[in-house]
């Protein structure tokens, strides 16, 4: 999860998987001048990503890679954008067959009505939180009413609520604030990027608790991203049916394909590589159709 210096030719970059992916459940995508801005932020942090920012080239790139479907993951990093981010991103689904539109909320915003609004009116697919970027715990109160609409529809989010990359900004990070969700919100299906790293094995032990609690992948196997917490990748095994394919495209410092084959080379992946690379995400909103049938 740090800088990576580019050292290959630029078509190596694009090289093709060696699979298809039916779903890639981490994919970025914002309203053009937002992502230059945020890619502006990234070239300050150190961060040299080769991959094209604007839509249509981001889903281009992703359809030469095998990708069939992809979760747009946005995100407010201040209140009072989320409505308008929430309306673009909507578009977008519309236009792209191949795009699963999530929302954003912002804890300083009216969370019940964004959220209404995002799953009624747009029919957003579901929920996206970066604790870091938007200064918030999972467990906050001020998100109740997004996180009990989701529960009672039985509609997904995916939790950036690891502290990797940012160091030394537990306990706001830790993993203690999404059990106080899953408390109130025990029937959650929450998707936690990033493996929840660096305490993949505690969120393990959640998972034993939770059924609904599921990881994602993005950025815990790829070439000079930094070793997870210890913990044993073949055990991850017992829990292939709730563990799915994201990239965190296309804001990679590492090549796309190379991830995707760092996981193959697992064996529990390639004996399930169906669930991995898409299964388990189509299950996880397979009750979106139901949506505004109310609840
Ligand atoms: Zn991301």
């Amino acid at each position: 999860m740090g800088p990576r210096a580019i050292e290959k030719p630029a078509a190596d970059w694009n090289r093709v998987p060696p699979t298809d992916i039916a779903v890639d459940c981490h994919v970025h995508l914002f309203p053009e001048r937002l992502f230059e801005a945020i890619r502006r932020w990234f070239a300050q942090a150190g961060w040299a990503i080769p991959y094209p920012h604007r839509t249509g080239e981001v889903l281009d790139l992703l359809r030469a890679f095998g990708v069939r479907e992809c979760w747009a993951l946005p995100y407010a990093h201040k209140p009072g954008v989320a409505a308008e981010l929430n309306a673009w991103m909507a578009d977008v689904q519309r236009e792209h067959a191949m795009v699963r539109g999530f929302f954003a909320v912002h804890p300083d915003d009216d969370v019940a009505d964004l959220a209404r609004r995002a799953v009624d009116d747009h029919g957003l697919c579901g929920m996206k939180i970066h604790c870091e970027v938007q200064q918030v715990a999972i467990s906050d109160p001020r998100l109740d009413p997004a996180f009990d609409l989701l529960e009672r529809r039985g509609l997904p989010c995916v939790l950036h609520s690891g502290d990797a990359p940012y160091p030394y900004t537990r306990p706001h990070l830790d993993v203690s604030r999404v059990a106080e969700r899953l408390r109130r919100n025990p029937a959650l299906h929450a998707v936690i990027a990033h493996l929840g790293a660096m305490q993949t094995a505690e969120y393990l032990k959640l998972m034993d608790q939770y059924p609904g609690l599921h990881l994602e992948i993005s950025f815990t196997k790829a070439p000079g991203v930094a070793e997870l917490d210890k913990f044993d990748w073949n055990g991850l095994a017992r829990y292939a049916e709730r563990i799915l394919f994201g990239s965190d495209f296309p804001n990679l410092t590492f090549i796309y394909a190379e991830q995707v084959e760092n996981w193959l080379a697992l064996d529990w992946v390639r004996q399930n590589h169906d669930a991995f690379f898409g299964g388990n995400a189509h299950r996880l909103l397979s009750r979106k159709g139901d949506m505004r049938l109310g609840a």
